[in-house]
């Protein structure tokens, strides 16, 4: 038997989303504890997660106040589903509550476990509302190149990486637009407004060619995360919106990770000022004490889905622990801390020095070509060369060496593709941020010096 915890990880375990090159040079760590924004090792050392567990321990790893919650739950009525017409009474509340902090003036909610599925349900929940409404045939569901979705077979075809034909998806149907990231994808001499004007005017057009009766709804993060930070392109949404209403097309905010906070608003698409018709929330809604995503429908889908219920009078979904009570008396408590407790507040005050800092570090590098992003959510794009955005090369990539360099130095961060994403707790003060960014600037020069 192995005997050490990095060895017993590394032998018994299938990693998920894992370089394992990167493993290999610098091994498995394996965590015990955590202390406010920073996670403890098997060694007993810290390390400041600035990526908040994966986007979601928004309130740090040791929380009284939401531990609390789950305790008391977990003594009064440790677990229920949500069918049958029976739930919990916190279910019924952490509905209301999505309702009332939703942008929507009424709707309806629905539960999952995760992100993945809260998507995969939502397209469920099209196809069945576009067929009980005499169109079965609207069934295509439109996303963008880099948008991350999620896992399961459905949201893995509405993911747009390449990593996907591994498992052969896309599924047919499932189409991809243009990713809205200027410095990556403009063209020579296009300026901001024609790129975004260019994309518009690629939706139009897939929308035409491919038949407004033959498209379900298209799915977008605020900011997509998981590709790398990309906040839209100027006006983008403005430009795209009118778009999907003219066609008819329900748009679907995936705000999994922009929700609750992480852009400085509750909701990614206030930030970006859009109405959606309907919100994915996950990740944050339990400041990632619980597996729980949820999909709140705006008033019109919360309508009509509701009508195709009662036409066949069962919606025939949902998961065992589909509204678990448990999981939203942390989601109420989760909340309340964020919105009340000044953590989306911290988020606003402290993204000013978070953005400056960056943008410091930028300017003293000759490798980092891009920074972007908003609120608690960025990334540095490392580059070869600044001139020709060139990126590195090399087996082991650049953002990698610089992840692992980082966590030597006690500090978590995640290499996507040739960027370095931060996106720490909001729990963060100014020293965690000063610490934050010096460990960062530390790795890259380092880094930067190895591999120029
Ligand atoms: N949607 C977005 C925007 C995400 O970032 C993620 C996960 O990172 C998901 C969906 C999938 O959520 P989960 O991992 O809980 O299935």
């Amino acid at each position: 038997k192995p005997q050490s915890w990095e060895a017993r990880a590394d032998e018994y375990s299938l990693y998920g989303f894992t370089d394992l090159p990167s493993v290999h040079q610098r091994g498995a760590v394996v965590l015990t504890h955590g202390e406010g924004p920073y996670v403890i090792d098997t060694n007993g050392r810290r390390y400041l997660d600035a990526n908040s567990g994966l986007w979601n321990m928004v309130a740090g790893f040791d929380h009284k106040g939401l531990a609390e919650a789950a305790k008391a739950q977990y003594d009064r009525f440790p677990g229920y589903h949500a069918f049958f017409g029976r739930m919990s009474d916190q279910t019924v509340m952490l509905s209301e509550k999505l309702v009332e902090v939703s942008p929507f003036e009424r709707g309806r909610v629905f539960y999952t476990n995760s992100g993945s599925e809260a998507n995969d349900s939502m397209v469920k929940m099209l196809w069945f509302l576009h067929a009980s409404e005499g169109k079965p045939e609207k069934r295509k569901i439109l996303t963008r190149w880099n948008a991350y979705h999620g896992v399961t077979t459905v949201s893995a075809s509405m993911t747009g990486k390449p990593y996907n034909s591994v498992f052969g998806l896309p599924l047919p149907g499932f189409i991809h637009l243009t990713c809205p990231h200027y410095w990556r994808f403009a063209e020579e001499g296009e300026t901001k407004e024609q790129f975004t004007q260019r994309l518009a005017r690629e939706l139009d057009e897939t929308i035409e060619r491919e038949g407004p009766d033959t498209i379900a709804g298209f799915f977008a993060e605020p900011v997509m995360g998981a590709g790398g930070v990309i906040p839209p392109s100027e006006g983008y949404f403005q430009a795209i919106m009118p778009i999907l209403r003219k066609h008819g097309i329900p748009m679907i905010s995936d705000e999994v990770i922009c929700g609750f906070g992480r852009t400085g608003n509750t909701w990614g698409c206030q930030t970006y000022d859009y109405m959606p018709d309907a919100i994915i929330s996950s990740k944050n809604l339990t400041a990632g004490l619980f597996p729980m995503g949820a999909i709140i429908l705006g008033p019109e889908l919360a309508d009509r889905v509701q009508a195709a219920v009662e036409k066949i009078e069962e919606f025939p979904h949902g998961f065992t622990a589909s509204g678990h009570p448990v999981g939203c008396a942390i989601a109420l408590k989760a909340i309340d801390v964020v919105m009340n407790e000044g953590l989306a507040q911290n988020v606003r005050d402290l993204a000013p020095k978070m953005e400056a800092g960056l943008r410091a570090i930028m300017e003293r590098s000759d490798h980092i070509g891009e920074l972007r992003g908003i609120g608690f959510m960025w990334a540095l794009e490392a580059v070869k060369d600044k001139a020709t955005k060139q990126p590195f090369d090399g087996s082991l990539s650049v953002s990698e060496r610089i992840a692992n360099t980082c966590t030597d130095l006690g500090l978590i961060c995640r290499p996507l593709g040739q960027s370095i994403v931060l996106c720490p707790p909001f729990i963060l003060t100014e020293a965690q941020m000063d610490e934050m960014l010096e460990k960062l600037e530390q790795a890259l020069v380092k880094v930067f010096a190895e591999v120029a």
